[in-house]
């Protein structure tokens, strides 16, 4: 018997999802996975260190409730209004499962029923195809602009592809991996027409001008994701959370696994949460850098996208983006390539420290100046 045989058939037929590189490269410049150029602030590296004890033996506490009182009062709302999750990532997962059916169609032909569709912009965040293609749902991509800007409601229903009633619609705000900010005017609209649950991933809300968060208060059927990885420099410690209706929290609170949230992982969280003003000196060291990056690669003939988040997209001058990242990666800089239609021109890059950002710029002006074809 071959034990491939007995795996379920959806699942032989998946792909996994195919996250950015962590090689482990000495002297690598590593700019492809919008990981933060800096530490954890002192606070939360002493607290982190002091929780390492004879407590590990220990459960964590299973619904995060320390945590989830402190990002209660700091967003204005209740503990109710919060789940933690390993990661946000767990979250869209949980939020795939919590509200959308599989779509068990035998034939999967034309449009799928809208109670097993799970919907979002292309491209934005590429995890969330995968999440449906677990879960069985159907997928609905449906294009950006060319520009990579937001759809007007009136252009979504012109265009017939957009579901209006689609169980759940995933929209990335500010996008990735374009860097776009939309407006929360334009979001309001879009989640004002909308019948089923929209999740507003704010992955990058922290290096944007405007966010959506009070949306969620305004619109019952409207959840926001945050998370600690980027802004906060914890992805190693996996904390994300959603903020919502009590009712849509309750219902995803069911389908959690019991100790979702490690407890490292609390105890850093909660110590940031007592660290924001460190935080918020970062967030503007690296905006800063963010837009002296642009000017200087617009100055070497890049054509960067405006940014709202920690990393730019942008079209190299010359040979293909392809060459370009292999170019790179040979000067130890890693960046992020996608070989999908509407991105393979491009390159997303990280904005990393003043000092990565400079050998970045000197890479580029090596493979110009030298006319050394890439
Ligand atoms: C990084 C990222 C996430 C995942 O965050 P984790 O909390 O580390 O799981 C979710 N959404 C978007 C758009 C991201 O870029």
């Amino acid at each position: 018997m071959r034990p491939a045989a007995l795996v379920r058939p959806l699942v032989r037929s998946l792909h996994a999802y195919v996250p950015g590189e962590q090689p482990k490269v000495r002297g690598l410049i590593k700019l492809n996975t919008n990981e933060n150029p800096y530490p954890p602030s002192p606070k939360v590296l002493a607290a982190t260190k002091a929780a390492v004890d004879g407590r590990l033996r220990l459960y964590p506490d299973p619904s995060a409730q320390a945590l989830r009182v402190k990002l209660a009062r700091l967003h204005g709302c209740g503990p109710e209004n919060i789940i933690v999750g390993n990661g946000s990532d767990e979250l869209l997962a949980l939020a795939v499962r919590t509200f959308t059916e599989p779509d068990v169609r035998s034939d999967r032909e034309g449009p799928a029923p809208s109670v097993a569709t799970v919907q979002y912009f292309s491209p934005s965040y590429s995890l969330y195809p995968v999440l449906a293609d677990t879960h069985g749902a159907a997928k609905n991509a449906v294009p950006l602009r060319p520009d990579f800007t937001l759809p007007g409601v009136a252009e979504l229903k012109r265009g017939k592809q957009w579901d209006f009633k689609a169980a759940l619609t995933f929209i990335t705000t500010p996008n990735a991996p374009s860097g776009r900010g939309y407006a929360t005017t334009d979001l309001d609209a879009l989640c004002a027409a909308m019948r089923g649950v929209v999740v507003l991933d704010e992955a990058y809300a922290d290096f944007a001008e405007e966010h959506a968060l009070a949306r969620a208060q305004k619109h019952p059927h409207v959840l926001v994701a945050r998370t600690f990885s980027k802004a906060y420099s914890l992805c190693f410690q996996r904390i994300g959370y959603f903020v919502g209706h009590p009712e849509l929290v309750a219902a995803l609170d069911k389908m959690r696994d019991s100790y979702n949230v490690n407890g490292l992982g609390q105890v850093a969280a909660l110590a940031t949460l007592g660290d924001l003003g460190h935080y918020r000196r970062n967030f503007r060291r690296i905006i800063a850098t963010r837009e002296r990056l642009r000017r200087e690669l617009t100055g070497l003939g890049f054509e960067v996208l405006p940014s709202r988040t920690n990393f730019l997209l942008m079209r190299p001058p010359g040979p293909p983006a392809q060459e370009w990242l292999r170019c790179l990666r040979e000067q130890k800089i890693l960046v992020r390539w996608f070989s999908a239609p509407m991105l393979s021109p491009f390159l997303r890059i990280t904005v990393g420290s003043d000092i990565e950002a400079d050998a970045l710029l000197e890479s580029v002006r090596l493979f110009r100046g030298t006319g050394r074809k890439p």
